[in-house]
């Protein structure tokens, strides 16, 4: 009949009508919230919002994070949605997931001129704020990265390369911290890998702090005299095991209200304290094999850094992957020690004012490291990393 025709196709464009005012209620609020988040501090997602209690990314509608996110679908286009800020989670080749407003997505990078910083090889790095553009079709772009407060980076080189170049790369960024995760043993204790992070976190303008893990283990003499030099240069020093719970209330104070960058030789127990510190986060652990641990090479199980949320407000830990070794660059060879606190404070009584400490006459650096362990290793480290530096 003519008249129920008629009578449905009202109760049809009414329905759209509808939907196009939802629509329209929902853009506003977004702007809202735009507009309120520019005048508060840089976006931090809500937890429990993004993070399952697995520790899968709960990216919308697929659940996983391999797909961009699903809006709801709507029967009336308005074009492009306005843009929104975001934080990068983690990143791939060509795309990023990214949390806002209490969601995540892969979102894709818009056009080459996407980079928080041009002088690295990182474009996006987990930690950077983006500006995302959540796009019709359940696509969402990258159109913009905002400036970095701070980074933490390390120098890739591969001298086997072809036209191989020293490139910088951004470990996290918009960090407030880094937690430098060794172990007394099952890794041993790498004093020369400390060094080079704090050397770099201090270059960064990043304080540091020196987790010693696995202490359940035993800590033997030296790495004690470590933890002592360490705590004299001002580092705080916390001490911890994941297995048994020592340490972790310390360690949970440390990085309240932080983000912080959790880092360290791979198999010291990053993932492990992570699990500990965050019951349901049920990161990946790697047993470290009984060859490896006798070299001293805990198995790789992390494959890419990311921003966890952990429950305590305005707490985020980024997780890198377990790394062997970290180029040191972006510093004058002859200001090196500025970021070795014990060798500057003695290098003023060295013989000659642009005294390297690498065997010049009259040098007090070597004169003292001769009765003092602790100072001949930091010494060492230093040498090792001036050579790189030259
Ligand atoms: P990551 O590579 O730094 O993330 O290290 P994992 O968390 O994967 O741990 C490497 C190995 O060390 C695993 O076999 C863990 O069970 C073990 N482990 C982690 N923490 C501790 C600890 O506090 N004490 C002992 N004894 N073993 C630990
Ligand atoms: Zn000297």
């Amino acid at each position: 009949m003519p008249q129920e025709i008629t009578k449905r196709r009202l109760k049809g464009i009414r329905k759209a009508l509808d939907h196009q005012k939802q629509r329209l209620e929902i853009k506003e609020r977004q702007r809202q919230r735009l507009a309120e988040s520019a005048a508060r501090r840089p976006p931090t997602p809500r937890r429990k919002d993004w993070w399952d209690a697995d520790g899968e990314h709960e990216t919308e509608g697929s659940g996983r994070p391999s797909g961009p996110a699903r809006r709801p679908s709507s029967a009336v286009s308005l074009g492009p949605e306005p843009e929104v800020e975001g934080i990068v989670v983690e990143v791939r080749s060509a795309d990023a997931l990214v949390a806002y407003e209490g969601r995540v997505v892969w979102a894709m990078l818009h056009g080459t001129a996407v980079t928080a910083d041009p002088s690295t090889r990182s474009p996006l790095a987990v930690g950077d704020r983006v500006r995302l553009q959540p796009t019709d079709g359940d696509q969402a772009r990258i159109v913009a990265a905002l400036p970095r407060r701070s980074a933490l980076t390390r120098d890739v080189y591969d001298p086997s390369r072809k036209g191989a170049v020293h490139t910088s790369q951004v470990l996290a960024a918009n960090i407030d911290q880094v937690i430098v995760v060794c172990s007394p043993a099952e890794p041993p204790f790498r004093p020369r890998l400390v060094d080079r992070y704090l050397v770099a976190a201090s270059r960064d303008a990043l304080p540091a702090i020196v987790c010693l893990n696995k202490e359940d283990l035993g800590v033997p003499e030296e790495v004690e005299r470590y933890l002592v030099g360490y705590f004299r240069l001002g580092v705080p020093v916390v001490r911890a095991s994941a297995l048994t719970g020592a340490g972790l209330v310390g360690l949970k104070e440390c990085m309240a209200g932080k983000v912080s960058l959790l880092t360290g030789h791979s198999g010291v127990g990053k993932s492990s304290l992570l699990n500990a510190l965050e019951p349901g986060l049920h990161l990946r652990t790697g047993e470290v094999s009984r060859t490896a641990a006798g070299q001293g090479k805990g198995r790789h199980t992390t494959s890419a850094a990311r921003l966890i949320p952990l429950s305590h407000p305005d707490t985020f830990v980024v997780d890198t992957p377990g790394i062997r070794a970290l180029g040191i660059r972006g510093i004058e060879a002859r200001s090196l020690a500025v970021h070795l606190v014990d060798i500057a404070a003695l290098a003023r009584r060295c013989a000659y004012r642009d005294c390297l400490h690498r065997g010049e006459p009259g040098c007090a650096v070597a004169v003292r490291a001769q009765h003092d362990d602790f100072l001949r290793e930091r010494l060492a480290s230093y040498r090792g990393m001036l050579e790189e530096l030259e």
